[in-house]
Parts: structure tokens; C-alpha cells; sequence
């Protein structure tokens, strides 16, 4: 497979990459797919069957939602979040659909979305079909899996739809990334540019880039000034803003930019950098609990991971460039690339491992690379992550994407640095284990974990925190 670091970094919606934007794009895709052979215009009915995780943590996660945004043809990388709410409730209230902004049907969510528990599909624990029925009583049924970072495919875990297109250096894993800096001598950077210029122009490149960046920064500037409780009826506090608030001492400033110009001209102790990260990705993760524009890295469930080391890195290292900041993107899009390819970043196939666990090891990675060290230091980085995450379970309370979700980005972050500064003051000769060998030791922890910890609610935390949902 070739995996852009685009398709692993990309602008999402949260709360999270599986279970909302995987099956909104399953539903744009049934009907595209249905588009082309036959007119829309034959659409009386859709029914939505969700299955295994799907349908266990689906409410929480918001998959509901996401499916009937889908039909209704918005597209998550470009709707107004502020609109999803009013989308919602008014196709609960008059109790029809407009598929694809044309073709109005009956659609009752109540009916139409059914949550099969009991039930997986044999290709992945996130299965969906979609069931359309015409007016002259034929029905067409489409079959989804969401594989994790909000990738679908039509039949299983390593099969998703990929741009039919080879690499000119493909990179599946850390060996391959040593072997072509060396043979050819080149920079790590050089060498994924390389790659992504198989596929896009060098403009295309720096844009999507800084479209990133701009949207990681947004997201923590609005988690930061965002306050009181996230959606879903758990009752969770935003805690960033008043973190944020503490740490800004009274600081007055207009506008994001300031805000950003006083950061950068802080010289932070130790304890107030460690509340800065943890006060970084609680806003990007409070902000994805809250249906809010977030960036997929390589998940939206550990979305606030590699934002709040970029940001660690661009507010508190010495004189950092626009320039270092797309090598960050870069390094941490490869290094997930590897991961996709070699085991999972789907946490119903391999709980948070597959998300934190990442999402931790791609900010490792590209912090070692920026400040200085060898392609060999950024994989004994990624290394080192995430072999302090191997088995760590996906157990969300609730069904929803807030506890632990939330504050285990901020231990990711935290790891992230450490894993940084540990490679960086270490001899990657001297290694014992390479990040191929982690990489192969995570998937077969995936495959021997108990299936209640994967993303099912049905282990772990959710079991054991007492959950009084007001709404799902
Ligand atoms: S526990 Fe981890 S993997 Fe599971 S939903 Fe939360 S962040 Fe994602």
C-alpha cells in the first residue's frame, strides 16, 4: 500500500475517526456507489444496520449522527460543526432525509438505525450495511467496515481503498525508511517529499501542511477558551480553559495571533511546560467530544497528541520555523504510516495501543527529528513510545470519547517528549529492540487482546464508573 501522510494526518470532525467520520464517509460512499449504476430519484427507504463496536459504543461515538449527515451529503471536512445539531434535529422532527440534498425520504432514526449488539460482521469489529429500498420494491445493500483514522473498506482490516498508485521509495516499515536514507543518502524529509510528489505538487504539499497546522492551532486556541460541559450526558467538565487561564497569569491579549506571540516569548519552568501540554491536548480532545473541527492524527480519539507536542515544540524551542513545523507533520505522518501497515490504528481491533499509543510514537518521532536528531534517533523515538503503550485497552465510559479518552492524550503527549529526549541522549546502535520488532509486538498483542477491550464499553473503566446518561 502507499499511504500519504495526508491520508494518516488529515482535518476531521470529531469525536472520533472510526465511529463518526469512517461511517459518514461509508454513507456518502453507498451512495455513490448506488449513483453509479442507478438514478437516486428510486430511493424510497434507507435503512442503516450498525454491527460489533459499531452498534456497542455507536451512540456515544456519535455514529448515528454521522450516517445521517452522510446521506444528507455534507461532507466532514467541509461542514460548519456549528450546523450538525440543527441538521439533526431537524431530520428528527419531520422525521425525513434529504439524501444528498435532493431526494427527500422518510427516515425516522429510531427505526432506521439499527444497533445489531450481538452481532459482528466476519471482515472487522466495525461493520455497517446499508439497505436501500426503491419504489418498485428492489433492494440494494451495501457492506462497510471502518478499519480506524477514519479509512473504510468493503472487506476487512488491511483492504481499505487506497489511491491505486506506488510510491517511488515505498516505505511499509522502520528498516525500509534506514535502508533508503542510507543507500541513497537522503534526509528523512527528502525522502517523504519524494514520495508525496508521486502524488501532488510541492505547493499542494506545503498547503496541506500548513491547512494542518492552522487547524491543530485553532482547535487548542477554542479548547483553551472553551467552558463548561461536554456533550453526551456523562457530565464531564472542559478543564482546559481554566488550566489555560491559570497559566496565563492575567496575560491580556486581542486574538489568537497575540495569544501566540506571548506563548512563544515565554521561557517556562519544568512543572508549567508539563501543564502547558496536558493543558494542549485537553483542548483538542475536549474540542473532538464536542463534535468541534479537530485534525485525524492518526485518530480523532488521540487527536490531541501530536498537536500539543507541535505545539510544546513551536511555542517553547529555540527560534522554530514554519519550515520545521511541516517537517514535524511529515516525520509523524511516516512514522503512523508504518503503524497502519504493519499492525492497526484501529482501536476495535487493537484498543488504545492502536490510538495513544500512535498517535504518542508519531510526535516521538518527528520532536526527535527536529531537534536534530538521525532518522535512526526518530525510530528508536517512535520505538520507545510505543513500547510504553503495548497493551493498553480501549475502555471508554459510556460509549463516549471523554474518559479516559481526554486525559490519556495528555499522557501521550508527555511520553512523546520523553521517548524524544531518551533516543536523542541514546546510541540507536546500541538498541535492543527496533521499532519493526514494536511494531510486530503490538499486532500480536491486538490479536491476543480480550475483544471487551476494544472499544466495546464492555471492559475495563466503563464498567466500573457508575454512568448516568441524561442523553446519547
Ligand atoms: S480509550 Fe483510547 S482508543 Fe478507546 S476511544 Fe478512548 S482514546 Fe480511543
Amino acid at each position: 500500500m502507499s499511504i500519504s501522510i495526508f491520508d494518516i494526518i488529515k482535518v476531521g470532525v470529531g469525536p472520533s475517526s472510526s465511529h463518526t467520520m469512517g461511517p459518514w464517509l461509508a454513507a456518502q460512499q453507498c451512495l455513490k456507489d448506488f449513483s453509479a449504476q442507478h438514478d437516486l430519484t428510486k430511493i424510497e427507504q434507507v435503512r442503516v444496520l450498525l454491527y460489533g463496536s459499531l452498534a456497542k459504543t455507536g451512540k456515544g461515538h456519535g455514529t448515528d449522527v454521522a450516517v445521517q449527515l452522510g446521506l444528507s451529503g455534507y461532507d466532514y471536512k467541509t461542514m460548519d460543526t456549528q450546523l450538525i445539531q440543527q441538521v439533526i434535529n431537524e431530520i428528527a422532527q419531520t422525521n425525513t432525509l434529504k439524501l444528498r440534498q435532493k431526494q427527500l425520504i422518510t427516515f425516522n432514526p429510531n427505526i432506521h438505525i439499527e444497533f445489531h449488539t450481538a452481532i459482528s460482521l466476519p471482515g472487522h469489529p466495525n461493520g455497517m450495511q446499508f439497505v436501500l429500498e426503491t419504489y418498485e420494491k428492489e433492494i440494494f445493500s451495501f457492506t462497510y467496515y471502518s478499519i480506524g483514522g477514519g479509512f473504510i473498506s468493503s472487506d476487512g482490516e488491511h483492504t481499505a481503498t487506497l489511491p491505486d498508485h506506488n510510491f517511488p521509495y515505498p516505505i511499509q516499515k522502520g528498516e525500509d525508511l534506514l535502508r533508503f536514507c542510507n543507500e541513497y543518502n537522503f534526509d528523512v524529509i527528502n525522502l517523504i517529499e519524494r514520495n508525496e510528489l508521486s502524488l501532488r505538487s510541492k505547493e499542494d504539499i506545503d498547503a496541506q501542511l500548513l491547512l494542518l497546522w492552522e487547524t491543530m492551532k485553532d482547535s487548542i486556541y477554542r479548547g483553551c477558551h472553551a467552558q463548561g460541559i461536554l456533550p453526551g450526558g456523562l457530565n464531564v467538565m472542559r478543564r482546559a480553559a481554566k488550566l489555560h487561564h491559570n497559566l496565563m497569569k492575567g496575560y491580556f491579549y486581542e486574538n489568537e495571533n497575540q495569544w501566540l506571540v506571548y506563548l512563544r516569548s515565554q521561557n517556562p519552568t519544568f512543572n508549567d511546560i508539563l501543564q502547558w501540554v496536558s493543558c494542549f491536548a485537553l483542548a483538542v480532545n475536549e474540542e473532538n467530544a464536542a463534535f468541534g473541527r479537530i485534525v485525524t492524527a492518526p485518530t480523532n480519539g488521540a487527536a490531541g497528541v501530536v498537536p500539543a507536542v507541535l505545539m510544546y515544540y513551536y511555542c517553547f524551542g529555540e527560534k522554530v520555523s514554519e519550515d520545521k513545523v511541516k517537517e514535524f507533520l511529515m516525520v509523524a505522518g511516516q512514522i503512523g504510516s508504518i503503524f497502519k501497515q504493519g499492525a492497526t490504528i484501529s482501536a476495535a481491533m487493537g484498543g488504545c495501543q492502536a490510538e495513544i499509543g500512535v498517535s504518542s510514537a508519531m510526535a516521538a518521532a518527528a520532536l526527535t527529528h527536529c531537534l536534530g536528531g538521525s532518522i535512526a534517533h526518530c525510530l528508536m523515538a517512535a520505538e520507545i513510545a510505543m513500547e510504553h503503550h503495548l497493551g493498553l485497552t480501549c475502555d471508554p465510559v459510556g460509549g463516549l470519547v471523554q474518559i479516559p479518552c481526554i486525559e490519556r492524550n495528555s499522557m501521550g503527549a508527555v511520553k512523546a517528549i520523553t521517548a524524544a529526549s531518551l533516543a536523542l541522549n541514546s546510541d540507536p546502535k546500541a538498541a535492543k529492540v527496533s521499532l519493526d520488532a514494536v511494531v510486530k509486538t503490538m499486532w500480536e498483542t491486538a490479536l491476543d487482546m480480550n475483544h471487551k477491550y476494544k472499544e466495546t464499553s464492555e471492559g475495563g473503566l466503563a464498567l466500573h464508573i457508575p454512568v448516568n446518561l441524561i442523553e446519547c
